[in-house]
């Protein structure tokens, strides 16, 4: 005993990654940063559930956070919350890519992009196959 000279000293703790700077252009081109991670994680918590999924009773966690109306990358209205909404992958890839075609083709107004808007249940139901019930 007394040989070994006790543990080995304790590396301090590692350091932690330092956020980078803004990226003042590149963010703006891109628009989905980590600003946008954070901000969308944040809306995430405060509407956990699915507005498609809710407008048809179903109770859906959202998974990511929509731009109701699209191409607003870059612009002011990318950062307004007011037009963003909760939803789930299936709403997003199915149901918000259909209301987009039909929004840029003039068919429907920026109003019926919302996940729980008649024309949304509609497809919801119609994707869904419920549409008989
Ligand atoms: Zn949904």
């Amino acid at each position: 005993m007394g040989k070994l000279s006790g543990p080995p000293p304790l590396l301090g703790g590692a350091p932690k990654p330092v956020a980078a700077p803004p990226e003042r252009h590149s963010a703006r081109e891109r628009g989905y940063t980590s600003k946008w991670d954070r901000a969308s994680k944040r809306f995430l918590r405060a509407n956990p559930l699915c507005r498609g999924c809710q407008a048809v009773g179903r109770v859906e966690p959202a998974t990511l956070t929509d731009h109701v109306i699209p191409h607003t990358r870059g612009t002011d209205a990318f950062w307004d919350q007011r037009w963003w909404q909760a939803s789930c992958k299936w709403h997003h890839d199915v149901v918000k890519q259909l209301l987009e075609r039909e929004f840029d083709a003039g068919r429907i107004g920026a109003d019926d992009l919302w996940l729980d808007s008649d024309r949304a249940v509609h497809l919801t139901r119609r994707e869904r196959g419920e549409g008989g019930r």
